[in-house]
């Protein structure tokens, strides 16, 4: 259960995971907490396309799973007036199925693609001509027979959502006139979101609770919102149902949710750099394999918080721990001899 909380929508939640998340997900760009640059500048975009009653311009939103893709996604079309259609890149594996999306929309409507890094080569092409022109060639019979008709869409707009920009290709990069990183969470703003979401669940939460599970959410909403949920399992189960600084303590415990907001993966991965690679550099494959874990889910999910904390550095040679790191599980660093204190 512990690695569920990181995932994202598509990586197979159950249905009431699921069902939480829409009731907590804001609708309209004043619910949705910080992001403040991002928020404004799609603002202005988002008015000035409706009075112009043209699409918006396409939209890529990169960053780590949990800070707000998929809910921005939904809040500009919200704001757009426009509907939404949801796929997502591995999804959508043919060219026919995204000409069959692509020929539903209406006019100014929002195509939101999940994980758009993973589009087949071949879709992605097809994309191409639609993003530009509203057009998409379609290939009919095959071989001696073989001919292609172009179809005309509805202007509409392209929003892909991806937690590595670095796999895009350039040609689709350059698609996207408005290109946009989220960022992660600081403590103060995840308390308001965790009391807008206490407050939507009915569930009593004193300040500094929320505060204790905010700051141990590793910077993100969508795990924020899950401490909270499992949180307010144990004030039912153990408390009188309200949510008090001693109940989250005792529940962020039981998640094996560190002082720091490291969670069990974190710390697996910290020790392994350190006790079996010395510490490294060591290449990223080495240390899934030694975790149990996927290179793909490590680079995506956790390293980008423990660069950022400090914990570890991405050097040319791999991947190395900190001295932050030694500290943090109780081992002096090397050059202080190893021991430890
Ligand atoms: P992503 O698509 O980046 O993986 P989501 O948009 O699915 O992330 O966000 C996960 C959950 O976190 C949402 O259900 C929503 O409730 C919450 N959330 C994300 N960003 C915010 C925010 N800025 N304010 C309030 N809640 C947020």
């Amino acid at each position: 259960m512990r690695e569920d909380y990181l995932k994202s929508e598509s990586d197979g939640m159950d249905s009431s995971e699921k069902e939480f998340e829409r009731a907590l997900r804001p609708l309209s760009f004043d619910d949705f907490a910080g992001q403040d640059k991002i928020v404004n500048n799609l603002k202005v975009f988002v008015q000035a396309a409706k009075l112009r009653s043209e699409p918006l311009d396409h939209v890529l939103l990169h960053g780590p799973p949990g800070l707000g893709k998929t809910t921005l996604s939904n809040i500009i079309a919200n704001e757009l007036g426009s509907g939404i259609t949801v796929t997502s890149g591995p999804v959508l594996d043919k060219p026919g199925e995204l000409a069959g999306l692509l020929t539903n929309l209406e006019e100014n409507d929002v195509l939101f693609i999940d994980e758009i890094h993973r589009l087949n080569p071949v879709v992605e092409e097809y994309l191409y001509s639609a993003m530009e022109d509203y057009k998409i060639d379609i290939m009919l019979d095959s071989g001696p027979n073989a001919r292609t008709v172009q179809i005309g869409l509805n202007p509409f707009t392209l929003i892909g959502a991806t937690t590595r920009s670095g796999l895009l290709t350039s040609p689709l990069r350059a698609r996207f006139g408005i290109n946009s990183r989220l960022e992660y969470y600081d403590a103060k703003l995840l308390t308001s979101i965790v009391g807008r979401s206490s407050d939507i669940l009915q569930t009593p939460i004193d300040e500094e609770a929320a505060y204790e599970i905010a700051r141990r959410s590793r910077g993100t909403p969508r795990i924020a919102n899950n401490l909270l949920r499992r949180t307010r399992d144990f004030a039912q189960i153990k408390g009188d149902g309200a949510i008090t600084l001693n109940i989250s303590k005792m529940a962020l415990e039981a998640l094996d949710v560190d002082d720091h907001g490291l969670d069990d993966m974190d710390n697996r991965i910290l020790t392994t750099i350190i006790e079996k690679f010395k510490g490294g550099p060591v290449g990223l494959g080495t240390i899934a394999t030694a975790c149990g874990e996927e290179a793909e889910t490590i680079e995506e999910v956790y390293e980008p918080f423990l660069i950022m904390e400090g914990y570890i550095k991405r050097t040319a040679r791999g991947r190395q721990a900190t001295d932050l790191a030694y500290r943090h599980l109780g081992i002096l660093p090397p050059q202080q001899n190893g021991q430890l204190f």
